[in-house]
C-alpha cells in the first residue's frame, strides 16, 4: 500500500481545494452519493445529533438473495430524494463527525492504490487541507475499512447467517431487517 508521503505528494500534484458546493452529497448517476458508514460511524452521528440509529441509516440498498437466505452489508447515510439527509444547502448538518468517505473525498484508497473521482475541486491549487493530513486520513480511513470487512467476512464465514429472513450483517455481527 502506499506510504502517507506518497500519497500526500500524489495529492499536492493533482491539486485539491472543497468549493463546498455539496456535489458529492447529491445524486449525479444512480448510487453516486451513497455514503457507506460503520457502526463507530454510526455512534458518533448518533451522539452529536441526538437522532436515533434508523433515523441515521438505512441498510445498503444491494441484497443478496441466495436459496433461503436474504442479507445485505453494512449500512448507508439515508437520503432525502437526491440528497444525503445531512446536506442543508450546500452545508453538512454533521461536518465536525462526518464520515471517512466523506471526509477523504474525491480521494479512495483501496488495494490498487488511489483514486480520484471527477471532482469540480481538483486540478487548482490546494485548499485549507493540506495534502499530509488528507494522505493520513485516507491510511486511517484503509485501516478501518478492512477491520470491518475482516470482521464481516468472519461472520460469513461462521455461517451464521439466519434462513428465512432479512438481515444486515456488520462489523458487530447481525441484525435484523426492520424495512
Ligand atoms: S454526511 Fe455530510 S459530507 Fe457526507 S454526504 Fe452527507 S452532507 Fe455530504
Amino acid at each position: 500500500m502506499s506510504s502517507p508521503p506518497s500519497l500526500a505528494a500524489r495529492i499536492r500534484e493533482t491539486g485539491f481545494s472543497c468549493l463546498h458546493c455539496g456535489s458529492c452529497c447529491r445524486e449525479t448517476e444512480p448510487g453516486s452519493n451513497l455514503v457507506m458508514v460503520g457502526p463507530e460511524e454510526i455512534s458518533k452521528i448518533m451522539e452529536y445529533t441526538d437522532l436515533s440509529f434508523e433515523e441515521i441509516v438505512e441498510p445498503y440498498p444491494d441484497r443478496i438473495v441466495e436459496d433461503c437466505l436474504d442479507y445485505t452489508f453494512g449500512w448507508v447515510i439515508r437520503r432525502t430524494g437526491d440528497r444525503c439527509r445531512f446536506l442543508d444547502g450546500t452545508t453538512c448538518q454533521v461536518y465536525p463527525v462526518r464520515p471517512w468517505i466523506c471526509r477523504t473525498y474525491p480521494f479512495m484508497l483501496d488495494e490498487n492504490g488511489l483514486t480520484i473521482h471527477p471532482c469540480e475541486g481538483t486540478g487548482g491549487e490546494n485548499g485549507s487541507r493540506d495534502a499530509e493530513n488528507i494522505a493520513l486520513d485516507l491510511c486511517r480511513r484503509y485501516a478501518y475499512e478492512q477491520e470491518q470487512d475482516e470482521k464481516i467476512r468472519a461472520i460469513v464465514r461462521s455461517g451464521i447467517i439466519p434462513a428465512g429472513k432479512p438481515v444486515i450483517i456488520d462489523a458487530e455481527g447481525i441484525k435484523d431487517y426492520h424495512g
